[in-house]
C-alpha cells in the first residue's frame, strides 16, 4: 500500500491509473478505523479495481466547540487496517495542502442540509462538501462509497455528485453495528462505561419504532412523541432529534410510509451519537 502526502502527486497516481484503463473508488475518513470503515473499503475493492482511502481530520466541517483537537488520531494503526484489506493507497493530506493560504472557496447543498445535523452543527456540511468535492477532484475516483449511518451526508453528497456533474457515481454502505446493536462509531471511544450502556438506548429506540410500525402505528408526530419519553429513562441521554422524515428529500413526514427514515441524535454525556433506520424496510 502506498502513501500519499501531497495532492498532485494523489492526482498524478489517479491520472496513472485511469491512462491504464484501471477503475478507482474513493472511500473518504477521518481515520481511527473499525468495522464499519473496513466494510467500506471491502465495498471497493468488489466494485473497482483499486481503492484509495482518504483520511483526513477536516477542520471546516467541526464547529468551535466540536472535538477537532481530541478527535482520535492513529495513522500507524489505520495503515495496517487499510493494508490488511487490499487498499492501494492512503492519501492522507496535511491541513496545509488541502486548504493552502488564501482559500477562500466553499461548495455548499442547499434544503437537503437545512434539517437534522444541519440544524444542530451549523456550517458542518459545508465543510464537508466543500473537502469531498476537493477529494474528488484530487483522486478522481470512478466510485465513492459513503456509510447509511451518515445518512443526511449520503443524501447531501449524492446531491452535489448530481448538481456539479462529478463523473463518478455514488455508492451507499449499510450501517455496520457492534453485536449488541450500537452503530459503529470513531466517537464511540469516548464513551466511559456506564455511557456505553446508556449509548445502546439509540438502538433500542430504532427498534421500538419498528415495532410500533409493525404493529400498525402510522403517526410520525406520535411516534418522535413516544421515543423523546422512551430517551427520558437515560440519565445520560439528551436528545438533539428524533425525526421521522421522507429518506428522499429529509422533509418532516407527517403519516409513516415505505420512504420514511427515522434519524436520531443523541447526545451520551458529552458525546454526540447518530443513527437511523428505515421504518418499513
Ligand atoms: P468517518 O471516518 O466517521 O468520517 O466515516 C467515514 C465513512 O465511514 C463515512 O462514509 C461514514 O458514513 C462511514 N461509516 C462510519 N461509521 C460507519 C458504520 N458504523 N457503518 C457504515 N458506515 C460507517
Amino acid at each position: 500500500m502506498e502513501i500519499i502526502r501531497q495532492p498532485n502527486a494523489m492526482t498524478s497516481w489517479s491520472d496513472e491509473m485511469r491512462d491504464a484503463g484501471r477503475s478507482i473508488c474513493l472511500v473518504s475518513t477521518m481515520g481511527f478505523f473499525h468495522e464499519g470503515h473496513l466494510a467500506l473499503m471491502r465495498k471497493g475493492s468488489e466494485i473497482a479495481d483499486e481503492v484509495v482511502v482518504s483520511l483526513f481530520v477536516n477542520p471546516m466541517q467541526f464547529g468551535p466547540q466540536e472535538d477537532l483537537s481530541s478527535y482520535p488520531r492513529v495513522f500507524e494503526k489505520d495503515a495496517a487496517m487499510a493494508r490488511e484489506v487490499g487498499v492501494a493507497v492512503m492519501f492522507a493530506p496535511a491541513p496545509e495542502d488541502v486548504y493552502a493560504p488564501g482559500f477562500q472557496s466553499r461548495v455548499e447543498v442547499d434544503g437537503l442540509t437545512e434539517q437534522l445535523c444541519g440544524r444542530s452543527r451549523p456550517g458542518h456540511f459545508r465543510g464537508v462538501t466543500t473537502v469531498v468535492a476537493k477529494l474528488f477532484n484530487m483522486v478522481k475516483p470512478h466510485f465513492a462509497v459513503f456509510g447509511e449511518k451518515d445518512f443526511q451526508q449520503l443524501a447531501v453528497l449524492r446531491r452535489m455528485t448530481v448538481d456539479l456533474n462529478f463523473d463518478l457515481q455514488i455508492i451507499g454502505h449499510p450501517i455496520v453495528r457492534e453485536q449488541d446493536g450500537l452503530a459503529m462509531s470513531s466517537r464511540n471511544s469516548y464513551l466511559d462505561e456506564e455511557e456505553r450502556r446508556q449509548a445502546l438506548s439509540l438502538h433500542q429506540a430504532l427498534l421500538l419504532a419498528r415495532q410500533r410500525v409493525e404493529g400498525g402505528e402510522r403517526d410520525a408526530v406520535r411516534l418522535q412523541e413516544e421515543l423523546g419519553g422512551f430517551f427520558k429513562k437515560f440519565d445520560r441521554a439528551e436528545v438533539d432529534y428524533v425525526a421521522v422524515v421522507d429518506s428522499e428529500n429529509l422533509n418532516a413526514a407527517t403519516v409513516i410510509n415505505e420512504k420514511s427514515l427515522l434519524a436520531l441524535a443523541v447526545k451520551i454525556g458529552k458525546t454526540r451519537l447518530i443513527d437511523n433506520t428505515l421504518l418499513m424496510g
